[in-house]
């Protein structure tokens, strides 16, 4: 046997030629071997292109896009930040600059949040301190470059994090007037679950010739996450919402409402009988935002109440129930908040409660999902099927979902 056949080949990150503080900053983060996406994400990225990276939260997208710029990074004393991440919510950029605080080469290496809520001149000061990456809400990025607070002149990596659900909350101006303010020499990475034609015409305005990497597999849920549903009828939903703890134990457990005002009242239900409760919506505070989020991490909030709004983008890994006391109106939204169970492979389980007027509701989730829940049994509350006429039915039976994980990675350059 030749002495060449014994030398191993690089495995891990090692494979992605990555420079050794950065490798060391992975080793630190108990990160040993790269998700697809950032299998498939960084690679490209440190050759200097612009790629588009097709891939939802819970794939480890983040440092996908972080890790090509800590590669990069040097110490140099350039004046304003070296790089900018424009992300659509608070909670997703307190997220992001934690990921990149954790994950960074080195302490002259700071991320700073900048997000509306939190007082400006507490971002001075962080801003001050040196930010060699800035990660915002557009809202408040614009805000500090009017003010003349941050300057983008030094910013040659960009990265546009959640980009469909930023053009959503209607963020394209600012976006695009953000981008205006950084240098054409750069780089631009995006970042989106899906790629409809907004996005597109985002991409095709401020990217050049990019790489699209798509991991996204079409309106998939993880195939980890044990999906039911009951049917319940709307004054009984506390009940069974009670009788579902009780049974399931959950170790930490995400309940979606559709309304602020709903979660609000469910909360003040809840609380009555469990300890370690708390309620999530947009019209709390940042503060006291933060602090539940903090408290929901830690683990010291068990149960926690929340909308839509601020659901998307939480990521703690100990969630192991989320149950949909309301269903969601918009398919897509189902997709967004089972994800929040079930994070990098982990086991999941995600219950819907239906009323028999939603029998309509909830065959439109299948048809997205292109899954049929199984129904779920809780002696007192009839899991019947809430009947639907023939022509509403879904038109042929669903496929079982692809996983997330193990999926090809289709790649296609220069189609965009
Ligand atoms: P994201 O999709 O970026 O929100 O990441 C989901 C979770 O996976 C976060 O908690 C990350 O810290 C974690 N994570 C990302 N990449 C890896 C990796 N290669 N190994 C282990 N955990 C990871």
């Amino acid at each position: 046997m030749s002495t060449a056949m014994l030398v191993e080949s690089p495995s891990g990150f090692h494979a992605l030629s990555l420079f050794s503080p950065v490798l060391a900053a992975l080793d630190r983060a108990r990160y040993f071997e790269p998700t697809p996406i950032q299998a498939a994400f960084v690679p490209e990225a440190l050759q200097g292109r612009d790629v588009i990276g097709q891939a939802q939260t819970g794939t480890g997208k983040t440092a996908a896009f972080l890790l090509p710029f800590f590669n990069s990074w040097r110490d140099n004393n350039l004046p304003g930040p070296q790089a900018l991440v424009l992300a659509p919510t608070r909670e997703l950029v307190v997220q992001v600059a934690e990921e990149a605080n954790k994950l960074s080469p080195s302490r002259h290496c700071r991320a700073v949040p900048i997000y509306g809520g939190q007082r400006i001149r507490k971002q001075l000061l962080e801003l001050k301190r040196g930010a060699a990456l800035v990660v915002g809400t557009p809202g408040r990025i614009l805000d500090h470059l009017s003010r003349g607070t941050l300057a983008f002149n030094n910013a040659r990596y960009v990265v546009l994090d959640e980009a469909d659900r930023m053009l959503d909350i209607g963020f394209r101006p600012d976006i695009e007037r953000i981008l205006r303010r950084c240098p054409r020499e750069r780089q631009t990475l995006l970042l989106s679950a899906t790629v409809p034609p907004p996005v597109l015409r985002l991409v095709h305005r401020y990217m050049v010739d990019p790489v699209h990497i798509n991991m996204a597999p079409e309106h998939a849920t993880v195939e980890t996450i044990r999906q039911s549903y009951i049917t319940v009828d709307e004054d009984r939903k506390v009940e069974l919402l009670l009788r579902v703890i009780e049974r399931e134990k959950p170790r930490q457990c995400l309940i979606f409402c559709e309304r602020k005002r709903w979660a609000e009242d469910l909360y003040r239900d809840l609380r009555q009988h469990v300890h370690r409760a708390a309620v999530m919506h947009g019209d709390l505070d940042q503060g006291l935002r933060n602090r539940i989020m903090q408290g929901f991490r830690d683990g010291k909030i068990v149960y926690l109440v929340a909308t839509d709004v601020v659901g998307r983008g939480i990521d703690v890994r100990s969630i192991s129930h989320v149950i949909n006391y309301d269903l969601p109106e918009d398919p897509e939204n189902y997709v967004h908040r089972i994800g929040r169970t079930g994070r990098l492979g982990a086991d999941g389980v995600a219950v819907a409660f239906v009323t028999p007027e939603q029998g309509k509701q909830l065959t439109a989730i299948e048809a997205f999902i292109n899954l049929q829940l199984g129904v779920d049994g809780i002696e007192g509350f009839e899991a019947s099927r809430p009947r639907l006429p023939r022509s509403e039915q879904p038109a042929e039976a669903p496929k079982p979902v692809t996983p997330i994980f193990g999926r090809r990675v289709k790649r296609y350059s220069n189609r965009l």
